[in-house]
């Protein structure tokens, strides 16, 4: 949203409310001219600031929880946008009708607030300690998670802050404030108790003074009657420049003494409402957690990142990459975790070196231990060797034993079309996130010169309902750079539906032939899992195609996505986008529903 919002001519960024009537009263438009500006005290909220007989009214647009737009008390709206479209229609409530925009002058971009630079830094860092990741699987982790992570990091980011002190005790404040410069107004931040509440320690000609800072019920931090803010980098922010009930404003940070740091780990954060990962879940997360689980059970809203899978085992320098997985080390379970041409597939577990892997082990069947379906298993294995990514399904080596095995990283919730037929809760935000993880894996196998050919979504397997990884590797082939499509001998036992015009018309297979498979597997998921063209027989499908019609969107499903499917099934592979442009443009739009 913040996005969309920026590119508004009329949209201000961070600046004060005395800013804001200031651009106002310049702009010498009369009454009903406005201006948006960002919540200085609400994340992700706004304020909307009117001029009216020669005076300014603010109000703010909250962000509600059901990730609407109101003006407090009002009638909710899809943006801010709308809340400005209906309030130009209807007072319901304002000082006047809003008239007239009043635009940014030229060449001034919205204000960034101080947040806005330090957040990037601060989810690097974060990401990096947290999970102990670098290169691209540091990169991967942002791209696929930064809106729970920009979350987090605004809910914790004071741990940061030179001027939190964690949890020290009054007394222990005072000498801290009093060492060195005594300036007025130098300031530190302390933790009072675990329920979230804190005090903001402040000196005034020489003496300390304490002002608890409590938490409502809803989550917001204030000041005994002061104003209500969602974090206490916002609260620091309002009071360095307005005194607002202080003895005076905030001037010079008290830093901590060397080498202690306000950071709490991500275990020990108190429980706050305004803390996703802990308001939706209760449960508190690090990943030593989970390695110390005997099984991968992981919380509904962990990151994929938390799990075991998120990083090759072999990205531990300790442990030999091997191709080849020992029958001694490997403990096969009861229980089929499904069936496929091959064989079956059995959870299991694979001794390493310094851990042990929870598994999924792909049997050939003895009886069709005929040389061909073996040497198809092993070119299967050949392709996922190659492959390292979050979003792929990783094999961890080949096993030839009682029968041939192939042992891969364990995705536990299965394949998404069933998940989603038997979870119809799932929302389009969550949804939306898997389906961009499936193209950040698709973007991977595109860069380095792979085609899926039976991408779809039962070969999208779930590890948790927030990490999907792609799977199913049996068709797949390299394709030589130059000459970048795959040219089939002859017609197989194809997945038509999910076929773009040149396979089947041409044998011919390329990461465009992907997008298009890709686009029906979007509209799988959008349709919580239905088959594709029910009914038509494959000839019809063919048919449908040539003449130029294509499935139509699935109920609920939106309109942008729609747009993005029907982009995938551009006719003409030279006219259709790679996955080059399909993730970004998932990317975006996720970010925009999930912030
Ligand atoms: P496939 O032969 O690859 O189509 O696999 C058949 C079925 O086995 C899939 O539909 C899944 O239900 C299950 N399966 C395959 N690979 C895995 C895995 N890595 N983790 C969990 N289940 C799997």
């Amino acid at each position: 949203m913040a996005d969309t919002v920026n590119t508004l001519p009329f949209f201000y960024g961070n600046i004060t409310r005395e800013e804001a009537e200031d651009y106002l009263r310049q702009a010498n438009m009369g009454n009903g001219i406005y201006l948006l500006r960002q919540s200085r005290n609400y994340l992700g909220g706004f304020a909307l600031s009117v001029l009216h007989s020669g005076r300014c009214y603010h109000y703010t647009i909250e962000r509600e929880p059901n990730e609407m737009y109101a003006i407090a008390g009002g009638k909710s709206h899809r943006t801010p946008v709308d809340v400005i479209d209906y309030h130009s229609q209807e007072m319901d409530g304002l000082m006047c009708l809003l008239k007239k925009p009043c635009n940014r002058p030229k060449n001034m971009q919205p204000k960034m607030g101080p947040f806005e630079d330090l957040k990037e830094k601060l989810i690097r860092e974060y990401v990096k300690k947290t999970w102990n990741l670098q290169g691209a699987a540091l990169e991967q982790a942002i791209i696929s998670q930064r809106p729970q992570l920009e979350k987090l990091i605004s809910t914790t980011a004071h741990e940061q802050m030179p001027w939190f002190h964690g949890s020290i005790t009054r007394e222990d404040s005072e000498p801290r404030l009093q060492h060195g410069s005594r300036t007025n107004g130098k300031f530190l931040i302390r933790q009072r108790d675990s329920n979230g509440s804190y005090a903001l320690c402040l000196l005034h000609e020489r003496q300390v003074m304490h002002y608890r800072i409590d938490r409502d019920r809803t989550g917001k931090l204030s000041i005994p009657d002061g104003k209500k803010f969602d974090t206490l980098w916002q609260l620091v922010e309002h009071y360095s420049y307005k005194p607002d009930g202080l003895l005076r404003v905030l001037t010079e940070p008290c830093s901590r003494p060397d080498g202690e740091t306000g950071r709490l780990t991500r275990h020990q954060t108190p429980p706050g409402p305004m803390d996703p990962m802990r308001r939706e879940t209760n449960v508190s997360i690090t990943p030593s957690l989970f390695l110390e689980c005997d099984m991968a059970i992981y919380p509904s809203e962990a990151m994929p990142m938390d799990t075991e899978v998120y990083e090759s085992p072999y990205a531990d320098p300790d442990e030999l990459r091997s191709s080849t997985v020992d029958r001694n080390h490997l403990f096969l379970e009861d229980g089929e975790l499904g069936s496929g041409n091959f064989g079956t597939v059995i959870r299991g577990t694979y001794k390493m070196k310094k851990t042990e892997k929870q598994v999924a082990v792909k049997i050939l069947k003895n009886d069709d231990n005929n040389q061909s379906v073996h040497e198809e298993m092993l070119r299967e294995a050949n392709v996922m060797q190659q492959l390292d990514n979050p979003y792929i399904v990783r094999m961890i080596g080949i096993c030839e034993a009682e029968n041939l095995m192939l042992v891969m990283e364990l995705a536990e919730l299965g394949p998404l079309n069933k998940f989603l037929q038997k979870n119809k809760q799932t929302s389009i935000k969550n949804i939306t996130e898997l389906v961009h993880q499936v193209s950040m894996g698709m973007k991977y196998l595109e860069e380095h010169n792979f085609v899926h050919r039976d991408l779809a979504a039962r070969n999208v397997l779930l590890v948790t309902q927030h990490y999907a990884k792609i799977s199913d590797f049996g068709l797949s082939k390299a394709i030589a750079e130059e000459q970048n499509y795959y040219k089939a001998k002859g017609h197989g036992k194809w997945p038509v539906k999910w076929y773009a015009p040149e396979c089947i018309n041409y044998f011919k297979f390329s990461s465009k032939s992907d997008v298009w498979s890709f686009g029906v597997l979007m509209w799988e998921a959008y349709s919580y899992g239905q088959k594709p063209y029910k009914g038509l027989k494959g000839n019809d499908v063919m048919q449908m195609i040539e003449g130029g019609r294509r499935m139509e969107a699935p109920g609920n499903c939106p309109p942008e996505m729609y747009d993005l499917m029907r982009t995938c099934w551009t006719y003409k592979a030279d006219e259709r986008p790679g996955f080059k442009v399909v993730e970004p443009r998932l990317r975006d739009y996720y970010y925009d529903i999930a912030q």
